[in-house]
């Protein structure tokens, strides 16, 4: 008996706005696609968020058991700029301005995006497709979507007819709009575009002569449309229709609304059974966006180089503030948010770390196996973290009860207490246990403390020279001094 037999998963789901029980199309399996990022800059730590929160997702269905084929997209083929479908790529903008070659773009920041998940302790997903390595699979869709009457071409670039395949389908059935209403908030066209109509988006576009990202297709030399990717991928690996679709919120409209619309009218079947959306990170209330410049990087938060926090934050620490909120939930990233995730996270591992000079007793004053599957009950629930976090502290003051020597464990409940604890503070929520690291109380904290005194010795003598010595030859063994109003600190990422 596997344990996803005895643990049923309600999951909000998006399409239906109702909490509904799980029920996989092929029983132990599922498969499950998240929209990746597109590799032209550093990932968005907006998105980092999204994938946690998927991560944990993944983490949970495959410790009950379930074989989970996992798809998560590197969008390496550049989106135009705006959702008209007009403007320069994103790659190819970015390959301009830095005088390198599109795939460099896309190296680059493919790299970078790996780096920030290893270090954030995330798994890989079972298959990471590109956009690149699939235009065959996207030009085959195109011509089925022609074929079915809900395409038409124009100049060699190939439009979907959205009014068209309202006659039969839904379009706007996920994010809940009317065409009615699209086409009333929908500026006239103004005779520059080839669309018949606003609504209409495009699957393949001809390439302007400067174009270099462009594929031979039976219509033009061109590139494939923002939306078609993700059917063809998901299509591919897990099957016409499959179990779970995930991605931001903002992916919800135009895009995910037009994935289900792509392969209705390829394939005449919703793909889909579940869409779960993850909600956006805020940063000090606000949305995070570089043209304001309220934004940071995932690395520039882990490394404490930025002007927003005190501090810079571990990995885990990352994580356990995600988990702090539902992933349904907006989520606000502040200094204090972090620095109490800090604390928290720094309280739940001290408890964790006594469990193995617990002594066992011939009884037990606490029920364990009842506290277990509250545990189970809060991921069962849509994958609530924030209350499984709630049973993981309850179980953090019977630990230090059990020392105390005020409640009392048998041995086996002593073991279920453990292993219960290790799955989800480990497998589930994917933290590490650094806590002494983290919280700045091992070995080498004390010694970097040492020296940061030292420089402060050294700066309050004006010996500049001394000082800057201490901080480049600590940076150069990658330990990076961070100078903020409350005082020195380290990272050593
Ligand atoms: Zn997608």
């Amino acid at each position: 008996m596997q344990l996803y037999q005895s643990n049923p998963i309600k999951l909000y789901n998006s399409l239906t706005g109702k909490k509904e029980t799980f029920k996989p199309i092929n029983e132990g399996h599922i498969g499950m696609y998240v929209c990746g990022p597109t590799v032209y800059s550093n990932v968005h730590l907006g998105n980092v968020r999204t994938f946690m929160s998927f991560d944990m997702v993944f983490r949970y269905l495959k410790h009950l058991g379930y074989k989970v084929r996992y798809v998560r997209n590197i969008t390496d083929a550049g989106h135009l700029e705006n959702d008209a479908d007009a403007g320069e790529d994103k790659i190819t903008k970015k390959a301009r301005l830095e005088q390198i070659e599109p795939m460099e773009v896309v190296q680059r920041y493919t790299v970078d995006f790996h780096n920030i998940l290893n270090t954030l302790n995330f798994l890989p997903p079972s298959i990471e497709p590109t956009a690149t390595g699939h235009i065959i699979e996207q030009i085959e869709l195109i011509s089925k979507i022609i074929e079915n009457g809900f395409a038409y071409e124009v100049n060699g670039s190939v439009y979907f007819d959205v009014h068209k395949f309202n006659e039969t389908y839904e379009y706007g059935k996920l994010s809940k709009r009317k065409l009615e209403d699209l086409i009333h908030n929908t500026r006239v066209l103004d005779g520059q575009s080839d669309k018949k109509n606003p609504q209409d988006f495009a699957l393949w576009k001809k390439a302007e002569p400067q174009h270099i990202m462009r594929w031979p297709s039976p219509w033009s030399d061109g590139f494939p449309g923002w939306h078609l990717e993700c059917t063809a991928m998901s299509t591919k690996y897990l099957g016409e229709q499959f179990d779970i679709h995930g991605g931001g919120m903002d992916l919800k409209f135009p895009h995910h609304e037009c994935e289900i619309a792509q392969n209705e009218a390829a394939k005449g079947k919703s793909p889909v059974n579940y869409w779960m959306h993850a909600n956006m990170l805020e940063l000090n209330g606000q949305r995070m966006s570089k043209t304001t410049g309220n934004t940071v990087n995932p690395d520039e938060l882990l490394s404490g180089n930025n002007k927003f926090f005190t501090k810079a934050y571990g990995p885990s620490v990352i994580r356990f503030f995600n988990a702090m909120s539902s992933y349904r939930s907006i989520l606000d990233l502040t200094n204090d948010g972090l620095l109490a995730s800090e604390k928290g996270f720094n309280r739940l591992m001290d408890a964790v770390n006594l469990l193995d000079d617990l002594k066992a007793s011939s009884t037990s004053s606490i029920g364990v196996l009842a506290w277990k599957q509250k545990c189970y009950d809060a991921m069962n629930d849509d994958f609530n973290s924030p209350i499984l976090l709630a049973h993981l502290f309850e179980a953090a003051k019977y630990i230090n009860q059990i020392k105390e020597g005020s409640e009392t464990l048998s041995s086996e409940d002593l073991d279920i207490l453990k292993d219960t604890i290790n799955i989800f503070v480990y497998d589930v929520l994917g933290l590490k246990n650094t806590a002494k690291s983290e919280s700045g109380t091992d070995k080498l904290s004390g010694a970097v403390d040492v020296l940061i005194r030292l420089r402060q010795d050294a700066r309050a003598n004006k010996d500049f020279a001394m000082s800057d010595k201490i901080r480049d030859e600590l940076a150069e063994v990658g330990i990076h001094l961070k100078d903020g109003k409350d005082g020195t600190t380290f990272s050593t990422n």
